[in-house]
């Protein structure tokens, strides 16, 4: 095994190989003409926001079937309101971009990054100032309602009854994509399509074990993209897709390779 899968710790040995993959992945930053990330819950965690997989997940508590595909929510929406979407909607009403939201920004501005393919629900990259963010399983900020299907910002949400109800009296919903739902054709069709046209792809803080998403880094690197992974560990992508996995958190990670690239831009 190579360095470039060495887990970092605290000797020295292990210091000098993060700085190596730091100052390699500003390096790969600055010579690409075309940087794509692929964002996942990991990248929220610094912001307050756990993840689902994972230490500290959300499914070491609740089993995803029963809170998060379709059908458990329109067979008992009051429970999956209850256990998953009130806590859910108190953590990204408090939730605030960290680090590496900022960094993905500042690559955006320094005209490296163009577009951000996430996973998460939460709005945070817009926050931070990313502009084209393909949010792959939809976003928490906005509600449908399930019988006349007007949609309504999260903030409007009264939730002194659960499950809240439109003034039609039908439930609403948050425009994510649950189990068991089609990820919309033209954010699969876009995605595939960047992530086939990039030559470097960042995958920052997914476990990728949920399809399709985790098929976008194989997809880039079938077209002959390197792949950067950031994460708390390795994943099924490090080793047979990844270039190189920079273990550790995805705020500090994102820090570190943007000293490196300012040096070198
Ligand atoms: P996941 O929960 O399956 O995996 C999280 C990954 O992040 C793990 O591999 C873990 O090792 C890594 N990680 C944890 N802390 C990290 C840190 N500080 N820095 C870097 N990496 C860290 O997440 P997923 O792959 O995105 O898939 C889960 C699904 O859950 C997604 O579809 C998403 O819609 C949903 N989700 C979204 C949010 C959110 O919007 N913030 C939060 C939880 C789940
Ligand atoms: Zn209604």
């Amino acid at each position: 095994m190579s360095y470039r899968f060495l887990l970092p710790g605290h000797s020295a040995e292990s210091k000098k190989i993060m700085e190596k993959l730091l100052k390699k992945a500003a390096q790969d930053l600055a010579a690409a003409q075309n940087v794509v990330a692929l964002t996942g819950a990991g990248i929220s965690v610094e912001s307050g926001i756990p993840p689902f997989r994972g230490k500290g997940g959300i499914w070491e508590r609740f089993d995803p079937m029963e809170y998060a595909h379709i059908d458990a929510f329109l067979k008992d929406p009051a429970k999956v309101w209850n256990v998953l979407l009130k806590e859910m909607k108190a953590m990204l009403d408090k939730a605030t971009p960290n680090d590496a939201h900022k960094g993905l920004a500042k690559l955006e501005e320094l005209g490296l990054l163009k577009t951000i393919i996430t996973q998460n629900v939460d709005g945070l990259h817009q926050k931070a100032g990313n502009t084209d963010v393909i949010e792959f399983h939809g976003n928490f900020a906005w509600h449908r309602c399930l019988e006349c299907n007007k949609t309504c910002p999260v903030e409007m949400i009264d939730l002194t009854q659960i499950p809240p109800r439109c003034d039609c009296g039908g439930i609403y919903r948050p425009e994510v994509i649950f189990f068991g739902e089609m990820i919309p054709p033209e954010h699969l069709w876009r995605s595939r399509q960047i992530s086939s046209d990039c030559d470097v792809m960042l995958v920052i803080g997914t476990s990728a074990v949920v399809q399709p998403a985790a098929s976008m880094p194989v997809v880039a690197k079938e077209s002959g993209a390197k792949v950067i992974e950031i994460n708390a560990e390795p994943t099924p992508l490090t080793g047979p897709i990844s270039d190189y996995l920079i273990m550790g958190k995805a705020g500090e990670i994102i820090n570190g390779i943007m000293a490196e690239l300012e040096r070198l831009l």
